[in-house]
């Protein structure tokens, strides 16, 4: 198995709930959600990529201190990602996979799911059990309102956010009025942006 790699780095995870803690990015290539806003288009290309297999992966992140990795895109559930987690399970990494849930999850689950879910393509029914946290992406203020219905689809302990698109100022007012007034969300910033690190 070899997975599109469209680059990889060793950074802090700027969004959700691990926000600040160090982690080994891998972006795989492909995305066809098409969503308008989208800040990684780049990667939407499936093809084209440098093709690499789980252990050469697995060489990149044991040459940092990392221990948390990060799996995303793109929108890596367009690949089958049972080697990869499980290459990173049998060395004992903490895997969070990103994904807008457009495909079905993998056999070999990872330890933590972000569901980032998109109006441009609802996401797979069976992602809403496993996902440990719901990240919604706030662009129009109507947004809130589908957030609230996706969270309802997940489980009661989910770690709910929602996250102003970045290009859209007037979306960070509409959540600090309406986390304030349902207080089960929490604000996502995207604070590698501000900090200007990857
Ligand atoms: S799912 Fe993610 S990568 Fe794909 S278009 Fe939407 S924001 Fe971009």
């Amino acid at each position: 198995m070899v997975y599109p790699v469209v680059e990889h780095f060793y950074t802090l995870q700027g969004e959700g709930y691990w926000a600040g803690k160090p982690a080994y990015f891998i972006r795989l290539g492909g995305c066809d959600v098409g969503c308008t806003w989208c800040d990684t288009q780049y990667s939407w290309r499936k093809e084209g990529w440098p093709k690499v297999t789980p252990e050469e992966i697995l060489g990149w992140v044991r040459n940092t201190a990392a221990v948390h990795v990060v799996i995303t895109g793109g929108e890596p559930t367009l690949h089958c990602l049972d080697a990869l987690i499980a290459a990173f399970r049998s060395e004992g990494y903490f895997t969070q996979l990103e994904t807008s849930g457009a495909y079905p999850p993998p056999t070999v689950l990872p330890d933590w799911i972000t569901l980032s879910p998109k109006r441009f393509k609802l996401p797979h029914s069976a992602w809403y059990a496993h996902a440990r946290e719901l990240k919604v992406v706030i662009h129009a203020r109507s947004d809130l309102d589908w957030a609230e219905a996706q969270m309802r689809l997940c489980r009661n302990d989910v770690h709910a956010f929602l996250q102003p698109e970045f290009y859209r100022p007037e979306a960070l007012g509409w959540i600090l009025e309406y986390i304030k007034l349902n207080p089960h969300w929490r604000l996502s910033l995207q604070w590698h942006r501000y900090l200007g690190i990857p």
